[in-house]
Parts: C-alpha cells; structure tokens; sequence
C-alpha cells in the first residue's frame, strides 16, 4: 500500500549542497559568508528574552518589514518577510502563475529551485538557453509567450551579473508580464533594482539574509515590490503558514540589517579574495567565469569538475559539482576567508601534479 499522493510519489525534489558541518572540511560548496555575524546579533541573541517564546511571533514581521523598507528605500507595504528567500521564492509561484498559464520562464543554467516549485505547483517552464559566454539573452527572453520571468542577478551557478540599469529596461520592456529578480548575491555586485519597484508595477525582488549577512543557518529572505505584488504573497502566505519567521529570527535579523558597516567591510573582504582566488585558478589553467558573486564557477577540461570535486573532497575541501552534461567540466567554488582559499589553492596544486 502506498499513501503518498501521486505528487509526493513522482516530483523529483530539490537537492541542497552537502551539509558536513565537521569542522576537519573547508566548506566552500554552500555559498555560506566565510566571516562571523556582526557583533549586534550576537547582543540580540544575549539579550533575547526566552520567557517570549510562549508566545506566537509577529506574524507578518511587520518590525522587521520597517527596518527592510528603511534599508531598502521603500515603504513597508513594499516589503514581505520568509522563512529564507527559498521559501518567498516558492510562494511567488502559486502567486503570480497559473498552472492552466503561459507559464514560467528562466534559464537553463541557473538556480535549480524554480524547475522544482513549477513541478510542484503545476505550472508550465519555458526554459530560454544561456548565450555561449554563459549570458542571460535577454533578446530572447523577451519573445517568450509566458506569465513572468525569473532571473537571478547575479546568476548562480555561473555568477555572471547583469548591469542595473538592462534589468530595467527588460522590465520597462514587458510591462505585462511579472519580472521576479532573484538577488541573493546582490550585495557582491551592488546593482540592485530594488529601490525601483513603485516605478515597474511588474517587479518584484527578492533577497536573502543568509548570503552577505552571513545568517544561513537563521532562515530570512524577503521580498520587495510594489503593494498589490506584497499583498498577493500575504495571501498565499496565509494559506501555509501564519508565522514563518520566529521570534530569534525576526530580532536577529533586526540586528543584522543595524550592522551595515560591519557587512560592507566583510563584502569587500570577499570580494577582494573573489578576485584573488580567480588570478590563481586561472594561473593554474583553469577557465573562470567572471564572477559578481561570492563564489566562482571554474571549468577544468582535462579532467572534468567530478574528478576534482572528488579529490579536493579527499583533502577536506568541499566545493559543489553538478553531474550535468553543461555543467561537468565545472566546479562552483565559494568564496572563503584568505586562510580557506590558501588550502584550497594548496589542494589544487596536488591535485594537479597528478595528473601531469
Ligand atoms: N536564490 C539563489 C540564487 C540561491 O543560490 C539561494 C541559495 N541556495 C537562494 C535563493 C536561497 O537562499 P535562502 O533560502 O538561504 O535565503
């Protein structure tokens, strides 16, 4: 006897990165911050009041919503908490897409979240290829018959980042159609079109404290858009879950979102050590992707990504590969502190002189 529905029987579900919180690996394979929350989370952890925990939070994190709007130049009707941006991102299909619709449009190399969430609302793809540089072709975005659009800025796995001000036009450019910008690495490119949304009725951005925050492990995304966008995910919101942030998580957050010159300096870190680490893979004869991310997708053609996923991981360093025939000569590594990228590059030399 089986009871799982036909659905819980056949979606193939999403897999995350390899969670091998050991210590002995240097983990570079989940796009985690390789530096420590700000001091400000730590104090609103000291101080939090456990006693509050008997009670339901916020539902809406409207607290939250305001410091986010502050933030982010908006108002906070503007603004739309969740359990991580995965979970906005989720909800976003059953608000803006009908699964008797023109569908779904996104890339084929990018987050592979959006395939799962449209098999599992029902809702039509339309996947659009990168161009051979590993490109969004926006052109050809344009002439799809479909309900909306994701695009992830910068992408991921590649991190190629798209300038600003050709999301807007592409936005300006299809007013009938909704344009959900996937931000989670804006803060290392900072070309973020989130301030724009009351001007585009059809944009709505999304982001996430878990990447320049470096608050993975806390589970707060957001979106931002103009209000009946907010207002459509407030409703299906309220169909799964009244309160998906707690209460830890909306004051950390809080706290978070007060440290802005503690972030800036840790993105800038990252950002140097981005180009660092991208001199010395291409030194070593690797192809790299220009990256606007926190992470780089380098190819190695001689030996393919799989053999030198495997053997880093033999060294205790985990990057992320994808068994995909587009993706197989690559591997997606995240950006780490110097000390991090030094045993990665280590590694890499080894590994290498093998196969000389
Ligand atoms: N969007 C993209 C492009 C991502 O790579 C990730 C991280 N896997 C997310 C969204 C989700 O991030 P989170 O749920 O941690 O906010």
């Amino acid at each position: 006897m089986n009871l799982l529905s036909k659905l819980a029987q056949s979606i193939q579900p999403y897999t995350a990165g390899e969670q091998l919180n050991d210590k002995k690996y240097v983990k570079l394979n989940t796009n985690e911050n390789p530096y420590p929350p700000a001091p400000k989370v730590y104090e609103a952890l000291q101080a939090f009041n456990a006693d509050m925990l008997r009670l339901y939070p916020a539902p809406n994190s409207d607290a939250l919503r305001e410091k986010i709007a502050e933030a982010e130049g908006v108002k906070i009707e503007n603004i739309f908490c969740g359990n991580g941006s995965d979970e906005v991102l989720a909800l976003c299909f059953p608000a803006f897409f009908d699964s008797e619709g023109k569908g779904a449009c996104f890339a084929d190399i990018t987050y592979s979240f959006y395939p799962v969430f449209c098999d599992f609302f029902s809702i039509p793809q339309k996947i659009v290829p990168l161009t051979e540089d590993y490109r969004f072709n926006l052109n050809e975005f344009s002439k799809v018959d479909c309900q909306g659009y994701f695009i992830t800025n910068p992408n991921a796995p590649t991190g190629v980042g798209i300038e600003g001000e050709q999301i807007l036009s592409f936005v300006r450019n299809n007013p009938q159609k909704i344009v959900v910008v996937d931000e989670a690495y804006m803060a290392f490119f900072n070309q973020s079109v989130a301030s724009y949304v009351n001007e585009y009725p059809n944009l709505l951005v999304v982001k996430t404290f878990s990447k320049s925050y470096s608050l993975a492990g806390i589970r707060s995304g957001y979106a931002v858009g103009c209000q009946a966008l907010i207002d459509g995910l407030f409703r299906v919101k309220d169909c799964f879950n009244s309160y998906p942030l707690d209460r830890v998580c909306q004051e950390v957050s809080m706290a978070a979102i007060a440290s802005k010159e503690y972030y800036d300096e840790c993105t800038q870190k990252v950002v140097a050590e981005r180009e660092r680490l991208t001199h010395a893979l291409v030194e070593l004869g690797f192809y790299v992707l220009p990256s606007s991310a926190n992470f780089v997708f380098a190819e190695y053609k001689k030996t393919g990504g799989k053999f030198i996923y495997e053997q880093l991981k033999q060294r205790g360093v985990l990057v992320r590969f994808w068994n995909k025939p587009q993706l197989k000569n690559f591997c997606r590594i995240t950006i780490g502190t110097k000390e991090q990228n030094d045993i990665l590059l280590q590694s890499l030399r080894e590994i290498l002189n093998l196969t000389e």
